[in-house]
């Protein structure tokens, strides 16, 4: 694997959030200060299509990565964009069953709003 691929693989797997390629480029770029914005998009690409990293598809926003490449759901906030790692446990099974059919993959995103944007609302709301 090559340094740059190293990098970036590295940054995601350390990470706790869900990045899009420009924070993960700006990441990259303070410890390989020569480092491309195709260059991250471009190892981004092959490092999902390896299967190391998962790349999130979400309506209105820039393309996320997942450092985790187990079947799990997400809970995206409407408001603020906070995404959330959920496992549904016997969703897949149920899903197959259901349709009699093996899944290889799927994404599904719900979105919500979260605790933090709920309070903030109801504060609003008591102004
Ligand atoms: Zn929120
Ligand atoms: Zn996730």
């Amino acid at each position: 694997m090559s340094k740059q691929r190293d990098l970036i693989l590295n940054i995601i797997r350390n990470s706790q959030d869900h990045l899009t390629a420009e924070q993960l480029f700006l990441l990259a770029k303070q410890k390989l200060p020569s480092i491309a914005m195709a260059t991250v998009y471009n190892n981004l690409k092959a490092l999902d299509e390896s299967g190391y990293i998962r790349r999130l598809h979400i309506s209105g926003s820039a393309d996320r990565f997942d450092k985790s490449i187990v079947p799990h759901e997400h809970l995206i906030c409407s408001n603020c964009g906070k995404i959330t790692d959920v496992k549904i446990e016997g969703l897949q099974e149920a899903l197959e069953k259901k349709l009699n059919i093996l899944i290889e993959s799927y994404e599904l995103n719900l979105q919500y709003t979260c605790k933090e944007c709920m309070e903030q609302k109801l504060e609003d709301a008591a102004i």
